[in-house]
């Protein structure tokens, strides 16, 4: 989950760490006359989002007609593509210099690495890129939940060796390390980031903009933390540029979802590929569809088969639930056929067989694009589930046309599956006769 930079803020204060002050989160023109304003102030547009400076997402106003004219532009604005709902207003603070800090997990050891640089205020990419040797990182190994003084000791010198005027500031600048370390032990952060952090002209150490990214996974654990924040434990905020839009529908859904292939939004599909969505039973199921589809695509189909999904449907998913797993597929521009399989357990293979076929259905009646799927159904609820399928087979024939559902464990799913991919291949083969 992404926090607001305001909701960041919040956290990072409770932790000791000194944040400019807060004067209200808007939402319209109006509400500006409710504030009393402390000029100059800085008007900062939320949205779960980095780089708005550049985009004119954070602006300073030195008087009310400024701020009003500032507000209403804002509210038009939109940053990459996402608008505006919020903004942010606090009291500007003086800058004497910008400095960049972080804690994160780092992607390729899950060490949890501290980075700082003087000079701060721009992208950590792009320092990296131009002044390297600007940039101090250190991998704290033995995952302490506190950090080391002699670590945070070795930052600060870093920092006072590449601008002396942090000298005046040196137990400022080590507790803020200190305390945002903490920060991301204590509330499972993902990532903790402030950039800039600044040194004021009287020098103080404000943190000027905050990025806390929490662990999904852990949230349960954080509810009274999130609350004492006014966020909802249960909302699902997420960072929106992480997501295809696939991911975050099936998220909005409540399903576990990833998408195999880049840009699936606006796939270029190869002509000679057949391309396999997946609605396997449970995420084990869903590793071993995605291996078996490879496997059987190498040994009998040249290794043209490509498998575009990884989903599981969770324990006992309701009817509707069903239903939108396969509508995402069939939504999905690049999907040729769907495999699927229920090994009911904890869930009916009756809920699992009426939640495809209203799926098949509906899309019919609405002129939606039908996939052709292939699978199999065995265990909970099946003798409910194979009459329920058989009668809907005979009674609507169109929409179940390429509906293929083997019942019980009369064949093994690999056989299944290379039917499927055998009869996609036919699909399209036919589908180019006949355009010809
Ligand atoms: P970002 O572009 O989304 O990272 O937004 P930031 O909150 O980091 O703001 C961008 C830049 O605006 C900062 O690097 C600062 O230079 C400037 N800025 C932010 N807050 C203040 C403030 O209180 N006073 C002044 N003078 N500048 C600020
Ligand atoms: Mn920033």
């Amino acid at each position: 989950m992404k926090l607001y930079e305001y909701e960041a803020k919040q956290i990072f204060e409770k932790f000791g760490l000194t944040i400019p002050k807060q004067i209200a989160v808007i939402e319209t023109t109006e509400e500006l006359e409710f504030s009393t304003l402390n000029f100059p102030i800085m008007i900062k547009a939320m949205v779960l989002i980095g780089g708005r400076g550049k985009a004119g997402g954070i602006k300073k106003a030195d008087n009310s007609d400024e701020a009003k004219q500032i507000v209403s532009e804002m509210l038009d604005l939109t940053i990459h593509g996402y608008p505006i709902d919020k903004l942010l207003l606090e009291e500007a603070v003086d800058i004497a210099s910008e400095i960049y800090l972080s804690v994160t997990t780092d992607p390729a050891t899950f060490d949890v690495v501290i980075v700082t640089s003087a000079s701060g205020g721009i992208d950590i990419e792009e320092i990296a890129r131009t002044k390297p040797e600007e940039i101090w990182k250190n991998t704290i190994l033995d995952n302490s939940k506190v950090l080391p003084d002699s670590i945070a000791q070795e930052a600060v010198d870093f920092l006072i060796k590449k601008n002396p005027d942090l000298k005046a500031v040196d137990n400022q600048l080590k507790t803020t390390i200190s305390s945002l370390f903490s920060v991301f032990q204590q509330v499972e952060a993902k990532v903790c980031e402030i950039n800039p952090l600044i040194l004021t002209k009287n020098n103080k150490i404000i943190a000027a903009d905050a990025k806390l990214v929490l662990d999904d996974n852990s949230l349960y654990r954080q509810a009274s933390l999130l609350q004492s924040i006014d966020i909802d434990p249960q909302s699902k905020r997420h960072d929106v540029s992480e997501q295809t839009l696939f991911e975050a529908q099936a998220y909005k859904i409540g399903f576990p979802y990833l998408d195999l292939l880049d840009n699936p939004e606006n796939f270029i599909k190869k002509d000679d590929i057949l391309y396999v969505g997946l609605v396997p039973g449970g995420a084990g199921y869903g590793i071993f569809s995605i291996d078996e589809v490879v496997n059987l695509g190498n040994r009998y189909f040249d290794g043209k088969v490509v498998p575009i999904n990884f989903m599981d449907s969770g324990g006992g998913p309701p009817l509707a639930k069903v239903a939108d797993m396969f509508h995402l597929l069939m939504d999905h521009p690049a999907t040729d056929i769907v495999i699927t399989s229920r090994f009911g357990g904890i869930s009916s293979c009756d809920i699992f067989i009426q939640g495809l076929i209203m799926a098949l259905r509906d899309r019919f009646l609405a002129n939606k694009r039908m996939i052709p799927v292939f699978g199999r159904m065995v265990g909970t609820d099946l003798a409910a589930a194979k009459s329920f399928y058989e009668k809907a087979k005979k009674e609507t024939l169109e929409p179940l046309r390429d509906l293929h559902i083997t019942i019980g464990n009369k064949k093994i799913m690999a056989d299944i599956i290379r039917d499927g991919i055998e009869y996609g291949f036919e699909i399209k083969k036919q589908m180019k006769e006949g355009g010809n």
